[in-house]
């Protein structure tokens, strides 16, 4: 079985003096209780230095949100995975459909940034999802296969790398798919690692599941065999609801 995996995506919110407020409450909570869950807070890249100093626990991380794919020219505004580890951090999600969405972001550019990732010695939580029309009128397991091989890069998949199964349609909306679904998508993506690559120890790699996981409903999918831990969007701006998903996972 593959650690517990908990990632925060703070997405474009929160400022130094949240960051402050948030870790002040959240070291209040008993989370020596729970250093068996790997925990990787993914903020924005103004705040990697100094989150990076109020992560208390040996088991929290720090993660980014997206890396380009090369690792340094003349692209304004973009962060290089080698800038991100210079920051000391060990995470970055790739692949986030609110990026792949508002950035025309392509499988393709997706496996050359999980190559960047590993270049630079970051873990990669790679991201999948279907849309409520493919899952409504298309052959969405066959979809989510293909998205996750085109996604990823050959040559990295014998280095540490995470996947992040978030359907579009859950993301922010409050809505969830049920248990069972999760599990028939896993179990159709460890067929896809299968194919794309016989090789490799598909148990090894983390399964998470993201969209609108909050402090209600994470007890329901706690008992997915699979699950390895979640990717958490606005419930990880809170730090009693996070808290309560660590728990859930503990
Ligand atoms: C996300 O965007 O990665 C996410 C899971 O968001 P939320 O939890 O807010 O649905």
């Amino acid at each position: 079985m593959v650690k517990k995996i908990l990632a925060a995506n703070w997405k474009m919110n929160g400022d130094q003096n949240f960051a402050a407020n948030f870790f002040a409450e959240f070291e209040q909570f008993q989370l020596a209780d729970y250093q068996q869950i790997d925990t990787v807070f993914c903020v924005p890249g103004p705040l990697l230095s100094t989150v990076k100093t109020q992560l208390a626990q040996p088991n929290f991380y720090l993660g980014a949100q997206d890396c380009h794919a090369e690792d340094k020219g003349a692209f304004t505004g973009d962060l290089s995975a080698s800038l991100i580890k210079d920051f000391a951090a060990e995470y970055v999600i790739i692949g986030h459909s609110e990026r792949r969405a508002a950035y025309a972001e392509t499988d393709q550019l997706i496996a050359k940034k999980h190559q960047a990732a590993i270049r630079n010695g970051l873990t990669p939580i790679i991201c999948i999802g279907e849309s409520l029309a493919q899952r409504e009128h298309e052959d969405f397991l066959g979809f989510l296969k293909e998205q996750l091989k085109a996604s990823l890069a050959l040559d990295c998949l014998q280095q540490n790398f995470i996947v992040a199964y978030e359907p579009i349609w859950a993301i922010g909306t409050g809505k969830v798919p049920a248990v069972a679904d999760v599990a028939e998508v896993f179990a159709q993506l460890k067929i896809a690692l299968r194919e794309l690559a016989p090789e490799l120890d598909i148990d090894q790699v983390p399964l998470l599941y993201g969209g609108s996981v909050n402090a209600g409903n994470c007890k329901e999918f706690s008992a997915l065999v699979d699950l390895s831990g979640y990717l958490v969007g606005s419930a990880s701006l809170k730090a009693q609801d996070f808290f309560a998903i660590m728990k859930s996972l503990g």
